[in-house]
């Protein structure tokens, strides 16, 4: 093809399309080629988004000009914040969606959006010259020219679907795998990759289930959307909330499944490949817990205009006769009708220790990778992954300063921090308890926290900037007590006087604990900011131990607060290369000459 892309995406599911979406919102020519065009931000298994940890994500995401949070709120079905019983530092939002309209709704945004073009191909290969990204060649033969490539495959490469211990290969259930590009990037690009595994459950006809026997779960009276852009009582006015359901697993269920539980799929695979450790197939589960007589199920709407029903809780890789007979054993599912069986798909991703926190690789120039790609799970994870990449391969390109968020100023730096330092031997996904001042990073702050960098990007407007403006100064001058008269909902739309009132309550309640929060991170801050040369010879520490030099040898931490996050490393030898660290810079000789005692 004759036309030249500055930069290519690869894959669109949801880190391909916030990538592809902030690229070319930040000016650059960019190409988005993706297997099936009909199956852009395809939701493959629960159509839900947010959760713990998760929701705070996607609103940090929509502070700085990303997408999900806007469509979520125009394709939920149910909203829900979790954790409300707990305090509001763990409160997170979720939605329930209607995946259909998710992808309609993305697909809009694609096709709609300026700078940005839609390919239906696949990526069979990466083109590099002189260690640099210079084309993608396409399955049909032809090589596109790019000055950057998004790699955002997801659960493609070399993908393998089993049912039971039998398997083919595909991407997802009813779509192509991406059979060669794995090859290039070992092949082409030096990396190395690796194994993971996950499950999906079967879902249900509506028609066939008997609700009388489970106990309704309403979404919240009061919901609240993702999207700082969303006007609210607007939105709720027009939000028709779907129920969700609770029912129970119980013992019979339990025989069921144990008895067919050396024939699941799970354990097995070309590489004995791993699943999520915290979204346990239900045969994993049962094993892992005997003491215990039933599990929730949770059953949840695909969207309104399907009757599928979504069996949160039964993951599972039993063979299709043992899914039936445990479904049946379910109070309330005793005469459902299954749609779809549940299936678990095996298939490669690359090491993170392999990218830098741009999401650049350090193998190859101008090859970034977000998503499923990087051992992460779940759509949140992908999707911020996703945008980091693509406002990371536009400031490379133009040669401007890397976006990079603290641990302390966002849940995207802590995924990004922790799966570019520990790397990881199961499937990454984010919890609240991987933050060290989740005090200051919660969900109702995220425009507080990142919407000053959105607008510095460009990802924000300046009309929009400007509303926002009004409600940070307004509620400052609240909190100061220098003003209690609020601006017009008509001047603070789309934040409210609700919102204010909301966020004085939060900051009063938490003001005494983050300000000892803030303390200790400062003190922290101090040697977690102490930079490591990027040659730093860790065989010079001769009071650590070997297996720690190699791990940090092989990890490269930039920063001492990098090297103390690393899984094995412990606080007394992230004392000693301070100690070292400190001496070389008051001795400032070359590293080799300083003597380590
Ligand atoms: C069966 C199953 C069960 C899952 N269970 C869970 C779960 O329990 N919990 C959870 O959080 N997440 C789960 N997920 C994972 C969730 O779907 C992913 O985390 C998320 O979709 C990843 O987003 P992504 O953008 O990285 O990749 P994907 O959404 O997978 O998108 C990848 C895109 O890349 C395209 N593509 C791939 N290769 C090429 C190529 N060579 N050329 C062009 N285009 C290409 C594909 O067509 C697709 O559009 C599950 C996924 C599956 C398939």
């Amino acid at each position: 093809m004759t036309e030249k892309y500055n930069i290519i995406v690869i894959g669109a599911g949801h880190a391909g399309c916030e990538a592809a979406l902030a690229a070319s919102r930040l000016g650059l020519k960019t190409l988005l080629i993706t297997i099936n065009a009909d199956s852009i931000a395809r939701m493959p298994c629960n159509p839900a988004v947010g959760g713990i940890a998760k929701g705070q994500m996607v609103r940090e995401m929509d502070a700085l000009g990303g997408e999900m949070g806007w469509i979520t709120d125009h394709a939920g079905v149910q909203f829900k914040m979790l954790n409300r019983s707990r305090g509001p530092a763990v409160w997170s939002p979720r939605a329930q969606c209607d995946k259909e309209m998710y992808s309609v709704l993305m697909t809009k945004s694609i096709q709609s959006q300026a700078n940005l073009s839609l390919l239906q191909s696949e990526v069979s290969s990466i083109i590099v010259k002189h260690n640099k990204v210079c084309g993608v060649k396409i399955a049909t033969g032809e090589i596109i020219d790019t000055d950057a490539a998004i790699v955002t495959t997801g659960t493609f490469l070399m993908g393998r679907i089993y049912l039971g211990k039998d398997y083919f290969v595909g991407g997802r259930f009813n779509e192509r795998a991406a059979t060669y590009l794995s090859k290039s990037l070992i092949d082409d690009c030096g990396l190395k990759l690796g194994r993971f595994k996950t499950t999906t459950p079967p879902r249900v006809n509506t028609n066939s289930i008997d609700y009388n026997k489970m106990t309704i779960q309403p979404g919240d009276e009061k919901p609240l959307p993702f999207s700082h852009f969303t006007e609210v009582e607007k939105w709720r006015t027009n939000l028709n909330q779907l129920p969700c359901w609770l029912t129970y697993t119980n013992p019979q269920t339990h025989k069921i499944v144990l008895d067919k539980a050396d024939l699941s799929s799970i354990g097995i695979g070309e590489t004995n490949s791993k699943s999520p450790r915290y979204c346990p197939a239900i045969e994993e589960k049962i094993e892992r817990y005997p003491q215990k007589e039933r599990h929730q199920i949770f059953v949840e709407p695909e969207g309104r205009m399907t009757n599928e029903m979504y069996l949160n809780g039964l993951f599972t890789g039993i063979p299709f006769n043992a899914q039936e007979r445990m479904i049946h054993s379910i109070a309330g599912l005793e005469s459902a009708k299954i749609i779809r069986f549940g299936y678990a798909i095996e298939y490669d991703y690359v090491k993170p220790l392999q990218i830098k926190k741009t999401m650049e690789t350090k193998t190859v120039e101008n090859l970034f990778l977000g998503g499923q790609i990087n051992g992460t799970t779940g759509y949140e994870e992908a999707g911020v992954q996703g945008f980091m990449a693509g406002v990371n391969a536009v400031l490379k390109l133009l040669g401007k300063e890397p976006f990079i968020l603290g641990r302390d100023e966002a849940y995207i730096g802590i995924l990004i921090d922790d799966i570019t330092t520990k790397g990881m031997d199961e499937p990454y996904r984010m919890f609240t308890s991987r933050a060290e001042y989740r005090l200051s990073i919660r969900s109702d702050n995220a425009d507080l926290r990142l919407m000053d960098k959105g607008h510095s990007l460009g990802l924000i407007s300046d009309k929009a900037y400007a509303k926002f403006e009004l409600y940070r100064k307004t509620l400052n001058q609240m909190l100061e007590k220098e003003t209690e008269i609020l601006p017009t909902d008509e001047e603070l739309n789309p934040w409210s006087a609700e919102k204010i009132k909301d966020e004085i309550d939060i900051c009063n309640k938490y003001k005494g604990y983050i300000e000892i929060e803030n303390k200790m991170f400062q003190k922290m801050k101090k040697s977690e900011a102490r930079v490591i040369p990027e040659d730093f010879d860790y065989n010079l520490l001769h009071s650590i131990s070997v297996e720690t030099k190699q791990r940090l040898s092989q990890t490269r931490p930039s920063t001492i607060g990098q090297a103390s996050r690393i899984p094995s490393i412990k606080p007394s030898d992230i004392a000693i290369l301070t100690i070292y660290l400190e001496k070389m810079r008051k001795e400032k000789k070359p590293k080799a000459q300083i003597q380590n005692d």
